[in-house]
């Protein structure tokens, strides 16, 4: 398959937190894959910012050492890791203080390209504090875009601080709030499966659909980052934006073209549409100790701690298209495997002709998110052989690193595709700022609502499937969670 590749101009990115892990880990090895196949061309500056003192020797062979770390082997050869680095700027800058603000200016303005992006990969508490001194002192122009980390607030009230001191000095239409998982190469595939086939789409409602399920699953627990996640928990870290924005590109109306506003205001509508959560249809675990690792109260060395590693919850969509169908939704760290995946249960035939055994079950589309990014669509057929009509599951499997070959090496991971989106101006995998309010509008109350509660989170064994009473959540409905597994065979 012939490779597609569209180069963009030039361009400015000033990445503030340039020797932070995000950075080291996803930003430079995603910036220099572009680079390597010919989309970002070797005029583009990428101009890092950090409070240390180094020589343009010294940081060059930081991002040398980062990406020999973390670029993925055999995606760029050494000439061409030499040729990226020379993209490189460094400015000392505490965003804090006063210095610094005017060196990275007379750096921008000395060959000033027509992009300029500021990617704020730094705590969110600077998030405000940068952009109003880049608007203030005007080293944000007209058409500069910022580009923000998850997590966008800590409750509405926040995102609602936080949207209002950014549209102090940008634009919404300047403001990229990035969600990696919109980047993934499955999730605008089920924009490509529901709207550029006809197959779907009428399947597509109530009238056929039984539930849906998405499931957020991993192996490592927090150790290490508990002072982050023990003030977040799973509810505020995985469901308020990854899974809530899966769900709403599943329930979603068709829009009407794909541009950036008319995807987010279909997603918007689906969020609003959202029954306020019933605290009864959720649960909460916490790990417990256990296969090699220490349970989350310490690794999050708070021995009280009553936040969240796994969370379960049952939606409810009130709009024509989806009444009565529930999707589930469950996230949850140190669980069996680390997969990501969306099941759509279609219903079972509505009368079943055959006398002596019944079809295994209703099929279901399954769309794996990671590992192995892919589309598996599971079917009833005849047990082959005579002895009359016994029925089999069967999956109709398309894993695209197969099918596509070696294009899935080119394609990339999620954060070359929204940084690239940045800099073409394409807004449309990226949270409106409405939608992010509205995220937290729905999620808010459950967490107060546990608050009040006072009870502690379930524990759940470590790698196992999780809390006890989300396989209740389920089974009360008479359904179950798919198994959590790493191949897609279930
Ligand atoms: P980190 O602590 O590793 O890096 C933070 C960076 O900010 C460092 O380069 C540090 O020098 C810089 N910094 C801190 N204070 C500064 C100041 N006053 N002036 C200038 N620079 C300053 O953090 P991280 O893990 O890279 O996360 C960065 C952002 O990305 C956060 O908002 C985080 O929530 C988000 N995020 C990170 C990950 C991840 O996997 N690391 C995943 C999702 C989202």
């Amino acid at each position: 398959m012939s490779l597609n590749i569209n180069p963009v101009e030039a361009f400015d990115l000033v990445v503030f937190g340039i020797t932070g892990d995000l950075a080291h880990r996803k930003i430079l090895p995603a910036l220099c894959h572009r680079f390597s196949i010919g989309q970002i061309p070797k005029e583009t500056r990428i101009i890092g910012v950090a409070r240390g003192e180094k020589s343009k020797e010294q940081f060059h062979a930081e991002m040398a050492e980062a990406l020999d770390k973390h670029l993925p082997k055999g995606r760029c050869d050494d000439q061409c890791v030499k040729d990226f680095l020379d993209c490189f700027h460094y400015v000392k800058l505490d965003v804090l203080g006063e210095d610094g603000w005017q060196e990275l200016k007379d750096l921008l303005n000395e060959r000033p390209n027509p992009v300029r992006a500021f990617y704020l990969s730094v705590a969110p508490s600077l998030f405000a504090e940068i952009s109003v001194r880049l608007g203030k002192s005007g080293i944000a122009t007209e058409g500069s875009r910022i580009v923000l980390e998850k997590p966008f607030g800590h409750d509405l009230q926040s995102a609602k601080d936080l949207n209002a001191r950014l549209k102090s000095c940008f634009d919404e239409c300047q403001i990229y709030r990035i969600d990696h998982y919109l980047g993934k190469e499955t999730v605008q595939n089920l924009m490509a499966l529901r709207f550029a086939n006809a197959l779907f789409e009428p399947l597509w409602n109530s009238q056929h659909i039984d539930h849906v399920q998405i499931t957020v699953a991993e192996t490592l627990g927090i150790a290490g980052r508990g002072g982050y996640y023990d003030h977040a928990g799973a509810m505020r870290d995985m469901v308020q934006n990854h899974m809530m924005q899966v769900m709403c590109l599943i329930a979603m109306e068709p829009p009407a073209r794909f541009d950036a506003d008319s995807v987010r205001d279909e997603k918007l509508k689906v969020i609003k549409a959202l029954d306020p959560l019933d605290i009864r249809n959720t649960v909460r675990g916490q790990y417990r100790a256990g296969n090699g690792g220490g349970s989350y109260r310490e690794e999050a060395e708070n021995p009280d701690s009553m936040t969240e590693s796994a969370v379960a919850l049952k939606a409810a969509i009130s709009n024509w298209r989806w009444s009565g169908v529930p999707f589930y939704l469950r996230t949850g760290k140190r669980l069996r495997a680390h997969v990501s995946e969306i099941m759509i249960k279609f219903k079972e035939p509505p009368h079943n002709i055959f006398e002596q055994s019944r079809p295994a079950e209703g099929n279901a589309l399954i769309l794996r998110l990671q590992p192995g990014e892919g589309i598996t669509l599971m079917m009833t057929i005849k047990e082959p052989g005579s002895g009359g009509m016994r029925f089999l599951r069967v999956p109709l499997d398309m894993s695209f690193a197969e099918t596509l070959g070696g294009r899935t090496g080119v394609l990339g991971n999620a954060y070359e595709r929204l940084i690239m989106d940045v800099i073409r101006g394409d807004q449309t995998l990226f949270m409106r700022g409405d939608e992010a309010e509205a995220a937290w509008a729905w999620v808010d109350p459950v967490i107060a609502a546990w608050q009040e509660s006072g009870e502690r989170p379930q524990p759940y064994d470590a790698l196992g499937s999780g809390p006890e009473a989300a396989l209740a959540l389920m089974h009360r409905d008479g359904r179950e969670w798919r198994e959590i597994e790493t191949e897609p065979d279930a």
